[in-house]
């Protein structure tokens, strides 16, 4: 009772000072249009995409900062309570966001819920010596990375269209044309993928925190990860034994580490097999450098596609 009245107590006073903050600039600019809130960056580029002049789409998770367990601003859970539309991920990737978007009334997209994923993804983590008495907390656990496969990015982007579509039906037509061309780019970048790894020497990739399993899954590779489905879950003593053994055998050439992560157990696993390290991007955010140069989710796609195809000597 006593945190229910300090919450409300905490609501009342944002609104006033979310519109005493409120630049009169942007609110002209935004004038008319939906008000989006996207829970991290994949995700915010295809509702703009998608939404295109019709939306405005505010992305909760700030460029150069990896969205796993984000935390909320009071500003934000405010945004998140106001918008017209949300789109988010559930099932225990972000619970702060999960928490707000659970309760407020307004259209909500759980775009997880509405993929066509496999339940219990959560061997990776387990790999990665999670300590024990977590189960019960991942038994509905999914594997959350399915931007990171084009095709199901594709699924993600049927799923904002009828969204736009109900938030605003008389645009439908506009929000088709966006949709169509955003997944025909997906559509491009798939067949990409497919033929540069269609002829590849090696299948496994020894990546930091376990990202790109839809993706090796897509296209006929294996992902050995040092960390789990979070990048938080550090990897135990035997768990880097194996992955240095394995690395040993397969004859891997290539340690995968990101850029919003510490690098320094991939930098370890690289010295102690003689193997080099490379960047592989789990796309969960961009940097204000990467944004700044015009970077996209596709741009980073093709680069990761190239890190790919000589680690894994393709082609
Ligand atoms: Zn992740």
């Amino acid at each position: 009772m006593r945190r229910l009245v300090l919450a409300l107590t905490a609501a009342v006073s944002l609104v006033a000072s979310a519109c005493g903050d409120d630049g009169g600039g942007a609110r002209s600019a935004n004038e008319g249009k939906l008000q989006v809130v996207a829970s991290f960056y994949p995700v915010a580029e295809a509702a703009q995409r998608v939404g295109g002049q019709q939306a405005a789409v505010t992305n909760l998770t700030r460029a150069g900062t990896e969205p796993h367990d984000l935390e909320l601003t009071p500003v934000q859970v405010d945004q998140l309570e106001d918008a017209d539309i949300v789109f988010y991920l559930g099932r225990g990737f972000q619970p702060a966001v999960e928490k707000v978007a659970e309760r407020r009334d307004g259209l909500t997209v759980e775009l997880l819920s509405a993929l066509p994923l496999e339940k219990g993804a959560a061997e990776a983590e387990e790999h990665a010596g999670e300590e024990k008495g977590s189960e019960a907390d991942h038994a509905e656990s999914v594997d959350p990375h399915f931007w990171l496969d084009p095709t199901l990015m594709q699924r993600a982007v049927d799923r904002m269209e009828r969204a736009f579509v109900e938030a605003r039906p008389a645009s439908r037509e506009e929000f088709r044309r966006n949709a169509e061309a955003y997944r025909a780019e997906l559509q491009a970048l798939d067949a990409e993928y497919r033929s540069a790894l269609s002829g590849c020497e090696r299948k496994e990739l020894v990546v930091s925190h376990a990202a790109f399993h839809y993706l090796a899954n897509r296209y006929g590779l294996s992902q050995e990860a040092i960390a789990g489905l979070s990048p938080e879950v550090e990897p135990n003593p035997r768990r880097l034994a194996e992955l240095a053994n394995l690395v040993r055998q397969r004859n891997a050439t290539t340690i995968f580490y990101e850029t919003l992560v510490s690098p320094g157990v991939a930098h370890a696993l690289a010295r102690d097999t003689g193997a080099k390290t490379a960047v592989l991007n789990p796309i969960e955010g961009l940097t204000k450098e990467q944004l700044e140069r015009g970077a996209t989710y596709a741009s980073v796609m093709r680069e990761n596609l190239a890190a790919l195809k000589s680690a894994l000597s393709c082609g």
